[in-house]
């Protein structure tokens, strides 16, 4: 029988794992190994993919790949969790005396006071590796409920203790990295040599978690392990014993809750000593002698003696490289350079495992590590009863992700979103602050007729930097309210489940669920959007939803369509702004299906994806990402708006010979943008005043508006009508997106795929915006 044939609340336990290569790999480490339970816990509303119950949580697939698991039915559905033993306090010892706490006296040297200690903080996603490190290093990274936040690797330096460094990783499930930022994440720990690991888990997960804590161990770095959550694990009656978990794993353990700031300190404390004592692991050995006949320990020590020599030439701790030799690595098969008669050996010590196992390698080695950690867990930790999230969780759930209920909230909660922000608060807000610049650059005005500015400079203070940067600067509150919205959707862990019932959509046009993320954050802005892809784990995708992310209008474009809508359509106001959302995501759509009937041949990479529990967005996270949006958005208001306005001033007011101009047909700007005009003919934009301002736009593109005022003041209906208001719209929609976007798709991508990217930006924006002028014409509107 297959996964996917077994009903809604059915279980049953794995018998085999297909498919093949990266995929199969991560479906054992993520836990799907022969012999684990499994439950059904619900289809997507569309039927595909599938969500399952698995060693305590919970992991979306889609059909075709749950078809690839052979299960046997169980008659008793998996019980979430069980309460074994009973819930005491014990007391935690605290550091090692002396030497350290697994070495005897005198057996390891210290480092020498002063040394720089360099931590790398890893473990897996969305364990609250950024939490933690925002409370160590007093930095404000981003955090969010969604697995994979964090693309980049970010240094620090503990508070208070100087010499030090700290660096938070992209999360990862085991050492075989299965996207791009897992790859920094492994390349970082085995080439960047820290001085110690700090391994975070998710005590809420501990069983997953752990079994990335088994391959960090082999490493032989210095390593503390921070059990992160237990604010949860104790609210819902679940505990872990501390002591007995350090002895088995031969490492200290601290219990902590980075979120509430508990037992951070002790923390500190164990990473220092552990680093500067050298403190290795005390225990790398988690093979069992009696475990299912002791195949896979006969040949992992087998192994590890014939490549001995040859890991430790290359400075490869002998274990790790062993381990990664039986599951294949070619990568690490590769660097040790084994002889041929080496290799010929070690298969068949790898063969005779298998067939004595009766598992293939890769199975068997993710066997042998659950099998650990399953005793770890039964002798260290009481799990706790069905917890309070989880219980939110699933009711939420039943609406969220109902399998009727799913696809309307989706649209319903984006609309509220919406809604309030250009028709309610953000509006509201914009009006307010609209009437204190207008009134501030009133006074200003009168100040300098007063005391007789010069001309010039006048004419620039009040057209120039007021009237273009002030314009710009009254939208702040409607992109403040927008950011926060999607900061909501992401910190609450609804993004993961959009991504779940979207996947079979996205299907249709050559993406996976996943993609739907970074188009969600391009509503935000381009540049975090295109980043994010990073967490996407086939090239084809990422490549894929880069391309199609500008289509989603960010909120630089925002001012735009609202000023554009105040002069033309008053009326319809609110209609056409969602219409215009709507018609990039359409064309999105048709940019996808050339895409991939073209460049971008063949399926969506699979869809394994874990579903966190919701979790209420901190007040203090929320702020934060507020704070910092608004901080970015004033400061560009301040540099590249401010300065491509008093240019736009500046070039507009003088001739080529530097004469103060009285018509500005006459001005240098006027000369230069005047080549684009025979363009912009066509779509009815073929004024050198509306060139100048879209290419004020590549810079920023609030910056068309800054422009637009400067020029044109309060009369743009005396060149525009309505028609060719539109058309403006839909092209700056569509056109080219700003420097900033650029350079992170060529950051990406590099530099031809960015070139091309402006260029058929461009070019789809033009027809369509003649497209929308035919449609004009023709119906007489
Ligand atoms: P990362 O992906 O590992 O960097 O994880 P983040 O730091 O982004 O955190 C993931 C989620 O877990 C966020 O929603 C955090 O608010 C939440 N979180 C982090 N630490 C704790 C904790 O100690 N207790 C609780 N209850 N939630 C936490
Ligand atoms: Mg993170």
């Amino acid at each position: 029988m297959k996964l996917n044939e077994i009903g809604i609340r059915e279980a049953a336990v794995i018998t085999r794992v297909g498919g093949e290569g990266a995929l199969r790999q991560h479906f054992l480490d993520m836990g799907l190994i022969p012999g684990a339970e499994v439950s059904i816990i619900k289809y997507a509303p569309l039927g595909d993919p599938v969500e399952i119950l698995l060693h305590g949580y919970e992991l979306t697939l889609r059909l075709e790949d749950a078809a690839k698991i052979e299960v046997t039915a169980l008659k008793e559905p998996a019980a979430r969790t069980a309460k074994e033993k009973q819930n005491q306090k014990i007391e935690h010892p605290g550091l090692g005396e002396e030497g350290g706490k697994f070495h005897p006296e005198g057996s390891i040297k210290a480092l020498p006071k002063g040394t720089k200690l360099s931590f790398a903080l890893v473990g897996n996603q969305n364990s609250g590796k950024t939490t933690l490190f925002n409370r160590l290093t007093g930095a404000n990274q981003h955090v969010g409920n969604f697995p994979g936040v964090t693309v980049e690797r970010k240094d620090g330096s503990i508070q208070g203790y100087k010499g030090t460094t700290i660096t938070d990783l992209p999360g990862i499930y085991s050492m075989s990295p299965y996207s791009t930022e897992e790859v920094v994440s492994r390349d970082f720990v085995i080439n960047g040599k820290p001085d110690a690991i700090i391994n975070i888990v998710d005590a809420t997960n501990i069983e997953r978690n752990l079994y990335l804590t088994m391959q960090l161990l082999e490493l032989d770095i210095p390593m503390v392990v921070a059990l992160n959550m237990m604010d949860e694990v104790t609210a819902n009656g679940g505990s872990v014993d501390v002591n007995a978990m350090e002895s088995l794993l031969g490492v200290p353990v601290v219990a902590i809750s980075a979120a509430k700031n508990e037992g951070v300190a002790e923390l500190i404390d164990h990473a220092l000593h552990v680093a500067s004592y050298n403190e290795k692991p005390f225990r790398q050995d988690f093979c069992d002698v009696n475990d299912a006949g002791g195949a896979v320990h006969r040949s992992l020590h087998a192994v590890a003696h014939l490549i001995e020599d040859h890991a430790k030439s290359i400075g490869l701790p002998v274990r790790f490289a062993a381990s990664k030799v039986i599951e294949g690595d070619s990568l690490i098969v590769s660097k040790l350079k084994l002889d041929q008669n080496e290799m010929e050996m070690m298969e068949h010590i790898i063969l005779q495992m298998e067939a004595e196992r009766g598992l293939d390698r890769s199975a068997a080695m993710a066997d042998m590590r659950y099998a650990f950690i399953k005793k770890v867990s039964k002798e260290a930790v009481i799990k706790p009863k069905e917890s309070r999230e989880q219980r939110h969780s699933e009711k939420i759930d039943c609406f969220l992700t109902g399998k009727y209920s799913a696809i309307p909230a989706f649209v319903f909660i984006m609309g509220i979103i919406f809604w309030l922000t250009f028709g309610v608060v953000g509006a509201w807000l914009q009006e307010l602050l609209e009437g204190a610049i207008d009134s501030i650059s009133g006074y200003a005005d009168a100040l300098m007729t007063a005391v007789h500015v010069n001309q010039v400079i006048h004419g620039l203070i009040i057209d120039g930097i007021f009237t273009g940067v002030g314009s710009v600067l009254s939208f702040l509150p409607i992109i403040v309210t927008l950011f926060f919205f999607l900061s909501i959707l992401e910190d609450s862990g609804y993004m993961a489940r959009v991504a779940f019932f979207m996947d079979k959509l996205l299907r249709q046009i050559g993406l996976s669920g996943r993609s739907i993320v970074p188009m969600l954050i391009g509503f935000g802005c381009t540049v975090p959007a295109v980043m994010s892809t990073r967490t996407l784990p086939s090239e084809r995708d990422r490549k894929m939803t880069i391309l199609l992310t500008p289509f989603m209008s960010c909120t630089a474009k925002v001012p735009i369509y609202a000023f554009f809508i105040a002069a033309f359509f008053p009326e319809n106001g609110w209609l056409i702004m969602t219409g215009l959302y709507f018609l990039g995501i359409a064309i999105a759509i048709i940019v996808a299906f050339l895409l991939k009937g073209t460049f971008f041949r063949g399926e969506a990479a699979p869809f394994v994806l874990e579903l966190p529990n919701y979790r209420m967005p901190t007040a203090k996270n929320v702020f934060q990402l507020l704070w910092e949006k608004a901080r970015d958005f004033l400061s560009r208001a301040f540099s590249v708006i401010l300065i491509a306005t008093i240019v736009v001033w500046f070039l507009k007011s003088f001739d080529s010979h530097f004469n103060l101009v009285e018509d500005s047909e006459n001005s240098i700007l006027a000369l230069i943008s005047g080549i684009f005009v025979p363009v912009m003919q066509p779509i009815g934009l073929g004024d050198w005043r509306i060139c100048t301002s879209l290419i004020s736009g590549f810079m920023a593109k609030e910056s068309v508006v800054a422009t637009m005022t400067t020029l044109f003041g309060d009369n743009v209906s005396s060149v525009l009508n309505t028609v060719s208001a539109a058309t403006l719209l839909v092209f700056s929609l569509l056109y080219t997106p700003c420097v900033a976007a650029v350079a992170s798709i060529r950051r990406e991508l590099g530099r031809k795929w960015a070139c091309g990217v402006v260029i058929w930006q461009c070019v789809i924006a033009w027809i369509a915006a003649l497209f929308v002028r035919g449609l004009f014409i023709l119906f007489n509107l």
